[in-house]
This record gives C-alpha cells, sequence and structure tokens, in this order.
C-alpha cells in the first residue's frame, strides 16, 4: 500500500509540473462506496478509491489523477477548457474506456 501510494506521488507531480499546478497537492487513498476519486479544493488533496486503484492499469490511474488535478486548476465543473486539456494531457480513447470501466464497477467518474 506504501508503494502504491508512492508511485501516485511520482504521478502527481509529474502531471503538475505538465498542467502548470505549483502549489502542493497531497495523494491519499481513501474507501469509497461508488466513487473512483475525489479532490478537497480547500486542502488540496485528490483521494482515490483504495479498492479501485488495485483494478486499473498506469494510464487509467493518471488519467483520473489528471482529471482531479484539473479540477484545481479549472473548479468544480467540467468546463469545455477542462474537457480540452484533459484530452490534451490523456487522449480520448481513455477517456471513453475509464468511463465504460467505472460503469462495469458501477462507480461514478
Ligand atoms: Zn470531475
Amino acid at each position: 500500500m506504501t508503494e502504491k501510494l508512492e508511485e501516485l506521488e511520482e504521478i502527481v507531480k509529474e502531471l503538475k509540473s505538465k498542467i502548470g499546478i505549483e502549489e502542493d497537492v497531497g495523494i491519499k487513498l481513501k474507501k469509497f462506496k461508488l466513487k473512483l476519486a475525489s479532490v478537497s479544493l480547500s486542502k488540496k488533496v485528490i483521494y482515490i478509491n483504495a479498492e479501485l486503484i488495485e483494478k486499473l492499469d498506469e494510464k487509467e490511474i493518471r488519467y483520473i489523477i489528471a482529471h482531479e488535478l484539473l479540477h484545481i486548476k479549472h473548479g468544480v465543473f467540467h468546463t469545455t477548457k477542462f474537457q480540452q486539456e484533459l484530452t490534451r494531457l490523456c487522449g480520448k480513447d481513455l477517456h471513453t474506456n475509464i468511463v465504460e470501466k467505472c460503469k462495469a464497477m458501477n462507480v461514478q467518474d
């Protein structure tokens, strides 16, 4: 579990510089029933579903972290700018993939 968290912290660091976020952003594993991930905009902490993280590959995990980081940059809404930047970072196919996977796992993105 600790190893996983270190891996996640590395991904956060890398994506933060790509997105252009300078403030510290923490990442924690959390037990969610339905959610894949969430972010606290006030605390600047990303929470990742501890169980589901095991079922996703690295690309998918990167996508989820990028999504939450973009909320820190753009705010709570999935605006056009938000979507465009996510597509630029992670590609469009991945979006479709992960939405399908979320549905299959009965969680929301
Ligand atoms: Zn979102």
